[in-house]
């Protein structure tokens, strides 16, 4: 994974939207992989979709990458509308929910179901998973295995270097039915289809229609209590100027370009009480740090943000919004792909707003 931000920037001017609405499905399809520099705040939707439009391609040959980028900013609204709620089955209650926990074999890339196998691995080894055998594998925990979906929720956060809360809670949500009107069911011949295996007589291996009564599979029985937990780094001593106002980082803001062009002390705040509720994996830790490193002058403090502010004497704080944040301070708005903010009912419903702001004429 490349942290340099002209690199990123390098992989933004190599999207092809034009295939990936062709073949995003696919296990190979032309994915951007922009993901973790998206969710940590390197760049935004809106900044991506800009370059995009750039490329002066007629709308409707882009429109699906469009929408699929417009998905992070539904998911993002609903949390800052809805909160800690988004914690809580959202619409309805998860049915037929039989533990709590998470199934052993899932944790252990072992379930028998190749194509989840390898890409759970690929998960632990790289920090990132195609978006359809992430919904795969949610379908699998939630719908087949009937865990409840936050604690597997919770271990794929840890793992993603794109770890978004919002995007991860209300996609498990939508694919376990608490937060969309039915289960998301994938049988094995479809994950054969988009990850060119070709495995029969699995526990997948059946009609749609059996899917709502089938027994937990053996091999998916036991579960395991998951042990999440991000060990902090040191605390170290910051050199900060009281002549300057200091602008506070997060693991959801690295944007290196943010007010770039004063002067101010720049921290990138790790807060343990963020890390011990949404724990993430040292892994991912780290590369937040190194694409912090993108930003001029950032030093790294760790404590809480009330902790900072009195150890330096701070008088001027500013951040930008996000519904993580419990700082007091200037307030910064983050850069939104659509002016538009309601409508959030359904994301078609949103999407039909937005694409109302874009005046198209092709
Ligand atoms: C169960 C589940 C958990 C998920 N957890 C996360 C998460 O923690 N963090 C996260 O960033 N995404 C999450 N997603 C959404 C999606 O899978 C990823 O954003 C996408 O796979 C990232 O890969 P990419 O950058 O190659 O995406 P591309 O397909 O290249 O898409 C380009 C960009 O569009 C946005 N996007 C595309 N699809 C979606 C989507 N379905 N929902 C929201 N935004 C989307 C992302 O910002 C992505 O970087 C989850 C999806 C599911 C089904």
């Amino acid at each position: 994974m490349v942290n340099k931000y002209e690199k990123i920037i390098d992989k933004i001017e190599k999207i092809d939207p034009v295939n990936y609405a062709k073949n995003r499905n696919f296990i190979d399809g032309s994915v951007t992989k922009l993901s973790p520099y998206i969710s940590r705040g390197v760049i935004s939707t809106k900044y991506v979709f800009e370059k995009i439009l750039e490329q002066k391609i007629p709308f409707y040959k882009i429109e699906k990458f469009v929408q699929e980028l417009c998905w992070r900013d539904y998911w993002q609204l609903i949390w800052k509308e809805k909160k800690e709620a988004i914690n809580f089955d959202l619409k309805n209650n998860q049915e037929n929910v039989k533990n709590y926990s998470f199934s052993k074999s899932l944790y252990e890339a072992k379930s028998g179901i190749q194509a989840i196998d390898n890409s759970i691995n690929e998960l632990y080894s790289d920090g990132y998973m195609h978006n359809h055998n992430r919904m795969y594998l949610a379908s699998i925990a939630c719908n087949v295995a009937k865990s409840h979906w936050m604690n597997p929720a919770k271990w794929m956060y840890y793992n993603l270097l794109d770890g978004d809360w919002g995007s991860n809670a209300l996609s498990w949500q939508w694919v376990c039915g608490s937060n969309s009107n039915k289960k998301y069911y994938a049988n094995q011949e479809n994950i054969n289809k988009y990850c060119y295996t070709n495995q029969k007589n699995t526990f997948l291996d059946i009609d749609y229609s059996s899917f709502e009564n089938l027994e937990v599979p053996e091999n998916l029985v036991e579960t395991i209590d998951l042990n999440l937990k991000t060990s902090m780094p040191p605390r170290t001593t910051l050199k900060i100027d009281n002549h300057k106002p200091t602008l506070i980082y997060n693991y959801y803001n690295l944007d290196p370009n943010w007010r770039i062009d004063k002067e101010y002390n720049r921290v990138y705040l790790i807060e343990p009480k963020v890390f011990d509720k949404y724990p993430v994996s040292n892994k991912c830790l780290d590369f937040s740090t190194e694409l912090s490193k993108n930003i001029k002058n950032i030093q790294v403090y760790v404590g809480s943000f009330l902790d900072l502010v009195s150890e330096y004497d701070l008088k001027e704080t500013i951040y930008k919004e996000h519904p993580l944040n419990n700082y007091s301070g200037h307030e910064d708005q983050r850069d939104w792909m659509f002016e538009h903010k309601e409508n959030l009912k359904s994301f078609f419903s949103y999407w039909k707003k937005c694409k109302k702001e874009l005046n198209i004429k092709n």
